[in-house]
């Protein structure tokens, strides 16, 4: 019987070790809250790829992960699965490897499901700009479920998978959660390896992990993190047990940048963020008002140096080494022109932007300064943290779900979902975002940052404020689907 699906993923997995738990039932459960999901004039559309059958390739049921059924964003590589970041020019396209995330989810006995929608290449905030049709929110299909991670979002909550990988660049893993009602996580830049995700910004990616809960998306980075000798840019530094106990928060600090809270910041996710803050204080942190001056100058920063990068790590797709080849083109020129244009309206907008800042004209006025002002950006957030501030939180993002085509004829209008979330990419430091609350029926996230590798810190934190806040009644806080894969 399906009934006997634990909620957590540790007590699944650890029910599937022990033998009294079948991971073929969890998998007929996942598929049909799949067939639920994709069913009516309004499907969630979350996956661009699902597995098919058994697969030899699932781990043994035996490692932390047993049986948990977990989906993959489609920018990150799957031997098994096509690999197309939501994009026309990698249609079909197959790695020949797994990324080490991947190979750590399976030796952990994780089932890879498939792979997830998102915008093309990571560049969006709603998962609308893939080319493959965008993903509905699943607790209201009108709406985008964020982006660009929204796949793996919109599978997590609705209770398809049990956790999911995603990447985040400017606040791809934790804007989507946001949106969503789960937890998302970035680490620390160089915590997780980034080998086999398919650069957009290399030096803001990192790949995320996405769950119901604190302790669900915990196992998950647990089992990734760590250094990996196929990525450079990994650190060789021991991984912290993340598994965190509800505790009391007595003497923790935790800093409330004002700049974070702006008048303009819509009146329900203020007062959702006032009550967390409340469940905090609650607990025994001491709440203390903050200031990060350089975070006005975040957004244009990051939209200067993330095209940049990417008009660089995008100039492979050619036409000749990855994904769509051309027959029967004249030349070099056409074979660039006819692959290059497979690109959509926002990766071509990117291109543009990131050539233009490089230019040797413009280098300085625009790419020079803007890596100048990042440097500045991320000394807000060492002074903050060396003034005794443990952690400092924010709402995730300005406004709950927004509804589909809503912001996308205006990229300025889409890029501003981003303002909460791209400074902890430009600085470096780990952030999570869990459910606080609601606003009319939407999720509302919360965000906690912390300085580098302060990820344990920041999930002791959350999971105090997430049984909290369960236990005082909020809806939105507790794993609502919980119960989706027991029926
Ligand atoms: N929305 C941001 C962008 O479009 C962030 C994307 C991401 O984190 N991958 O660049």
């Amino acid at each position: 019987m399906s009934t006997s699906i634990p909620t957590s993923n540790r007590d699944l997995a650890a029910n599937v070790r022990r033998g009294s738990l079948d991971p073929a039932t969890v998998l007929a459960a996942t598929e049909r809250a799949l067939e639920r999901a994709d069913s009516g004039p309004d499907p969630v559309s979350a996956f661009l790829s699902v597995r098919t059958g058994t697969d030899d390739r699932n781990g043994p049921p035996t490692g932390p992960l047993a049986g948990v059924p977990i989906a993959v964003k489609d920018n990150i590589a799957t031997i098994d699965f096509p690999t197309t970041c939501g994009s026309r020019i990698l249609e079909g396209y197959r790695s020949p490897f797994d990324a080490t995330a991947v190979r750590r989810l399976r030796e952990a006995g994780a089932v890879i499901l498939g792979k997830t929608n998102l915008d093309e290449f990571g560049m969006g905030s709603s998962t609308e700009h893939s080319a493959y049709g965008p993903t509905r929110n699943p607790l209201d299909r009108s709406r985008v479920p964020g982006g660009s991670s929204g796949g793996s979002a919109a599978a997590v909550a609705a209770g398809i998978v049990r956790g999911a990988l995603g990447s985040e660049t400017g606040g791809s893993v934790r804007q989507p959660s946001a949106f969503c009602g789960v937890v998302g996580i970035k680490p620390t830049y160089g915590r997780v390896s980034r080998y086999g995700l398919v650069a957009y910004a290399s030096s803001l990616d990192q790949i995320g992990v996405i769950g119901r809960s604190v302790d669900d998306a915990a196992i998950l980075l647990q089992v990734i993190a760590g250094h990996d000798a196929l990525d450079s840019t990994s650190a060789d530094r021991p991984v912290p047990d993340y598994c965190a106990p509800p505790s009391s928060l007595e003497g923790v600090v935790i800093g409330v940048p004002q700049e974070y809270f702006p008048d303009s910041l819509h009146p329900g996710v203020s007062s959702v963020c006032r009550s967390a803050l409340h469940a905090l204080e609650g607990l025994g942190a001491e709440v203390r008002e903050v200031s990060l001056p350089t975070t006005p100058y975040a957004v244009p920063t990051y939209y200067i140096l993330a095209p940049a990068e990417a008009s660089s790590n995008l100039a492979r797709y050619d036409g000749v080494r990855y994904g769509v080849r051309y027959p029967g083109v004249a030349d070099v020129k056409e074979l660039y022109d006819r692959t290059r244009a497979l690109f959509g309206p926002e990766v071509k907008r990117r291109i543009m932007l990131g050539t233009y800042v490089l230019s040797a004209g413009y280098y300085d006025a625009y790419y020079g300064r803007a890596q100048r002002v990042r440097r500045l950006i991320s000394h807000d957030f060492t002074n903050v943290f060396a003034s005794g501030v443990d952690a400092l939180f924010t709402p995730t993002t300005p406004t709950p779900a927004f509804r589909l085509g809503e912001r996308t004829d205006d990229p300025y209008e889409m890029y501003l979902s981003d303002v909460f979330t791209v400074t902890a990419n430009l600085a470096g430091v780990p952030a999570l975002s869990l459910p606080i609350g609601d606003v009319d029926g939407l999720p509302v996230g919360g965000q906690l940052m912390g300085p580098p590798w302060s990820e344990g810190s920041l999930l002791r934190i959350a999971t105090a404020l997430e049984s909290s806040l369960a236990s005082s009644g909020s809806s939105h806080v507790m794993p609502r689907h919980a119960s989706d894969q027991n029926d």
